[in-house]
């Protein structure tokens, strides 16, 4: 199985920090560079099930900023090129606007959205299925993966429903 993935969140919510854990930290060092692409590549991880080609898609993180209609359009169609979203949040700092701002933008993408409640770690057990209750109700996602990129908690959970889908 091979296929391409889109991570998208607000900043901070550990995007980076899953990029470094599953792929390792040399390749997610190339997230930096620039690149002329829509999607550019965050890292690739390989294992004897497949290859999972993990990109950023600019355009649909930045709620506070004044976006044009076209740049909101651009990120969704690149949403829409690959073949799973993935939709990191904070599970320690609860939904906020930049979150559902995602989520309105999601509502126009076809590819199937994975919600992935990073910061696992950081809350109690039993405030987890509350919060993960709140963001169902406003996006019907394919699947819920609680994590803690930090700890690697899940993890590879995640990677087998994301392998299962591609
Ligand atoms: P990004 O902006 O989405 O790429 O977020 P980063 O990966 O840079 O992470 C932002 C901050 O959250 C960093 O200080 C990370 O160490 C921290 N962080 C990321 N994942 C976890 C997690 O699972 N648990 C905890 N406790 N902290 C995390
Ligand atoms: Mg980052």
């Amino acid at each position: 199985r091979s296929g391409f993935v889109a991570l998208i969140g607000r900043p901070n919510v550990g995007k980076s920090t899953l990029m470094n854990y599953l792929v390792g930290q040399k390749i997610a060092i190339m997230s930096d560079k620039p690149q002329t692409t829509r999607n550019k590549i965050r890292g690739v991880y390989t294992d004897e099930r497949g290859q999972i080609v993990f990109l950023d898609t600019p355009g649909i993180h930045k709620p506070h900023s004044k976006l044009g209609e076209l740049l909101v359009q651009t990120a969704q169609n690149a949403l829409d090129e690959v073949d799973l979203v993935l939709f990191l949040v904070d599970a320690a700092e609860g939904m906020g606007p930049g979150d559902r701002f995602i989520m309105e933008n999601l509502k126009k993408v076809k590819t199937p959205v994975f919600l992935v409640v990073n910061k696992i770690d950081q809350v109690h057990p039993d405030d987890l299925l509350p919060l993960i209750d709140q963001y169902r109700r406003l996006f019907s996602f394919k699947e819920v993966v609680p994590i803690s990129a930090l700890q690697g908690n899940n993890t590879s959970t995640l990677l087998e429903l994301i392998l299962k889908e591609l």
